[in-house]
């Protein structure tokens, strides 16, 4: 194979990454690292200096999302993908209904469906680029779940109780790559959850979740009862280590300093009214450009579906986008990969709070020149 070639170093955005996540850490994120040194990182997550890291995450988020009065901050290891189990266990009563249209709102469905304490799910499909209309009330419904921005395909789905549910139904919401980019009344949910590695930059392996009094409630009541629950899945045990600012077991710190420094700059730049104005501008760029290349479309046909964070971008059969991908990723342009199991001619580019508009606009400038002189 012949060697890739080189992009014009006046084109090149200052970061390369656009990754969906792990995304970019920004600078000032891993000089908070250094800063951390000695006095916190390699220090007993029980003791003060830690306590007093996490107690401020959780204050930040909870201006950042304007919680409203009753409502906390939890969090646990593991990621998102483990608060799924951990929602079959602590959440769910006895039956969840899942949107599913796309990877990670699928995932969670097939958690709750095949859990063997609890009935079989009602899930409500739609195909990759679409969704359903919404969630459906029914009876014996006691969790409506969907993701906020489904990160396998760029759809997002708005966040509002279902009309009609039981008032003991909750709301939970997937909001690992929504939060932190996008709007949410909090008040619309009961549990908003998400890991820390898209928006805020940070890096996985934990979950956080603002939890509203009525699912405090639930978590209490499940926890009470004789169902078995795994000490480190139980949301229950979530709950009181929160409450002192710990996590049941030992978190990542270096992980915590970069996500406090991410919850500071988002709030000190506007909050959440500032992140979600900066990624609908950026993603516009990415959709507008889109639809003025001719052998490019958004994959999400309906506009208000696009998702501000996620921007998916079909190519027709006259581009190779496996080889627009090579060529951006040796010249350190990388992770605009499609998600993987989607196997689409597509690039998914991620403008998460943290990319800058310059940098997107460089990123559709080397898109542009290899589709001009690179693609064979
Ligand atoms: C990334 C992602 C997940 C999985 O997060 P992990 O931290 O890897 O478990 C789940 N849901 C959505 C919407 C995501 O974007």
């Amino acid at each position: 194979m012949s060697e890739l070639p080189v992009l014009p170093s006046s084109l090149l955005p200052t970061d390369g990454r656009f990754g969906a996540g792990p995304s970019r850490v920004r600078p000032e994120q891993i000089d908070a690292l250094i800063s951390a040194g000695p006095g916190l990182l390699g220090t007993s997550h029980r003791q003060a200096p830690v306590r007093h890291l996490v107690g401020g995450i959780r204050e930040g988020l909870a201006e950042f999302f304007d919680l409203p009065d009753g409502y906390e901050i939890i969090l646990g290891l593991g990621g998102a993908s483990t608060f799924w189990d951990s929602a079959a266990f602590s959440l769910v009563r006895r039956r969840a209904q899942h949107l599913s249209f796309g990877e990670f709102g699928s995932k969670f469905a097939q958690v709750t469906d095949k859990a063997p304490h609890l009935e079989r799910s009602d899930i409500l499909r739609a195909d990759p680029g679409s969704r359903p209309v919404g969630p459906e009330p029914r009876e014996g419904i006691d969790v409506y779940a969907w993701p906020q921005n489904e990160t396998s395909t760029g759809v997002i789905m708005d966040v509002a109780r279902p009309v009609g549910t039981d008032t003991d139904a909750l709301t939970v919401i997937d909001a690992t790559s929504a939060a932190g980019g996008m709007h949410v009344d909090a008040s619309q949910t009961d549990v908003y959850y998400f890991s820390p590695q898209k928006n805020f930059g940070s890096d996985g392996g934990i979950w956080f979740a603002a939890v509203s009094p009525a699912a405090l409630e639930r978590i209490s009541e499940i926890s009470r009862s004789d169902r078995w629950i795994p000490d480190v899945l139980s949301l229950a045990t979530a709950v009181d280590n929160a409450r002192k600012n710990q996590t049941y077991n030992t978190p990542a710190l270096a992980g915590l300093v970069m996500l406090d420094q991410q919850v500071r700059w988002l709030n000190d730049n506007g909050g959440m009214k500032w992140a979600a104005g900066h990624t609908r501008a950026t993603s516009s760029l990415v959709y507008d450009w889109a639809e003025r290349t001719p052998s490019a479309t958004p994959f999400v046909v309906d506009p208000a579906y696009r998702s501000p964070v996620v921007c998916t971008i079909d190519f027709d059969d006259t581009v190779d986008a496996a080889r627009v991908l090579a060529v951006l990723r040796a010249n350190g342009v990388v992770d605009v990969d499609p998600y993987r199991k989607l196997g689409r001619n597509q690039l998914r580019i991620a403008t998460f709070a943290s990319v800058p508009a310059g940098d997107v606009e460089a990123l559709l400038a080397c898109i542009d020149w290899t589709l001009e002189n690179a693609l064979s």
